[in-house]
């Protein structure tokens, strides 16, 4: 972290602000982690905050601290409306470009406000006045845990541990994947000693599945294909199958890792079908050398990190296949 991020910051909350966070539009462990922990901390200190989601999330991150008071723009629009255009600081957390809280991209950027960002995902965009981004880091939450730790380190109470632990637990695979290092151990290390319980939020977040998730996840893996000589699998999901199991937001979380627990298979993919968008919606995973990020970027309007990337068709699930594959035989070589 740059120390010209810290001495802006410290300007910036020199004084009361009206502060808006935002997380992505669907957002997940580590941006809701990382906003409502950073909510948590400028509450503490005294400036007027409010958490502003794109869209609603999984039930799983539902007993996060004060995520009750978490204000959704697809239940509140103009009450979302005027705290993003009397904000005197937005901060934007865990993306790197502004279209990803999709709904309030506009509003966003004609908001008069100071925008900082904290971020780990690569090439991100230049809309910030403040920016901290860093594609090393394991998660968004390790990296608000950092400057939290430089503006004030007896801040750290239960509630911003366990907000901060679900961020970095969820975004590391619980603490497996390459990004995280020794760093990452020592700031889990001191959010347990600060009240966060591991066991405790393990479970909330992973043994909370209904059995029709169960299900939904039978379904997918009896539909993995192996692309013929290549080590890559790809999974689907119809709408008929989400319907079929009674499908709710955030059951398909994981299920695209599976492919990857495959002895040889370095990348997977699932897809999975969105009626009412219009779309197919695509996750990438991938182990070693090979960017997930630039596949993402290349073939399906995404992006995300270069292991684990997103994006999305507007095709049929069929002509995606199709293109998929047509894509995978492109970059075949990288995998030699
Ligand atoms: P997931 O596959 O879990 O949706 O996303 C994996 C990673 O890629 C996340 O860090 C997410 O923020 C990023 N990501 C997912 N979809 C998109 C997308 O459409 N565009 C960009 N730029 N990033 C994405
Ligand atoms: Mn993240």
């Amino acid at each position: 972290m740059e120390k010209s991020f810290i001495t802006g910051l410290k300007k910036y909350l020199e004084t009361p602000k009206k502060i808006v966070i935002l997380p992505h539009r669907n957002a997940d462990g580590d941006a809701l982690g990382s906003t409502l922990a950073w909510y948590h901390f400028l509450c503490q200190k005294g400036h007027e905050a409010v958490v502003i989601s794109p869209n609603d999330y999984p039930d799983f991150l539902k007993w996060l601290p004060r995520e009750d008071e978490i204000l959704k723009q697809n239940q509140k629009p103009l009450e979302v409306q005027e705290k993003i255009l009397n904000a005197d600081l937005i901060f934007t957390l865990d993306f790197n470009a502004l279209s990803r809280v999709q709904e309030l991209t506009y509003l966003v950027r004609k908001a008069p406000g100071e925008k900082i960002m904290i971020d780990h995902h690569e090439a991100p965009e230049s809309y910030a006045s403040l920016q901290y981004s860093d594609p090393s880091m394991s998660s968004t939450c390790e990296m608000v845990y950092k400057v939290i730790q430089a503006l004030d380190e007896t801040a750290f109470n239960k509630e911003i541990a366990s907000c901060l632990y679900t961020g970095i637990m969820t975004d590391t695979g619980s603490f497996r994947y390459s990004a995280t290092t020794s760093e990452t151990h020592l700031a889990i290390s001191h959010l347990i000693r600060a009240g966060a319980d591991g066991t405790e939020i393990h479970q909330k977040i992973y043994d909370s599945s209904s059995l029709n998730r169960l299900k939904l996840l039978g379904i997918t893996l009896s539909n993995l294909q192996e692309i013929p000589d290549l080590p890559i699998v790809f999974m689907t999901l119809t709408q008929e199958e989400l319907t079929s199991c009674n499908y709710q937001k955030g059951d398909t979380e994981g299920f695209v890792n599976y492919g990857l627990s495959l002895e040889g298979i370095v990348f997977s993919c699932i897809l999975i079908e969105n009626e009412s968008e219009g779309k197919i919606k695509m996750s990438f995973r991938s182990q070693g050398t090979f960017s997930v990020n630039e596949f993402a970027r290349t073939y399906f309007n995404g992006g995300g990190h270069h292991n684990a990337a997103g994006g999305m068709s507007m095709d049929s699930m069929e002509t995606t296949i199709a293109r998929f594959k047509t894509a995978v035989k492109e970059v075949a070589d990288q995998f030699q």
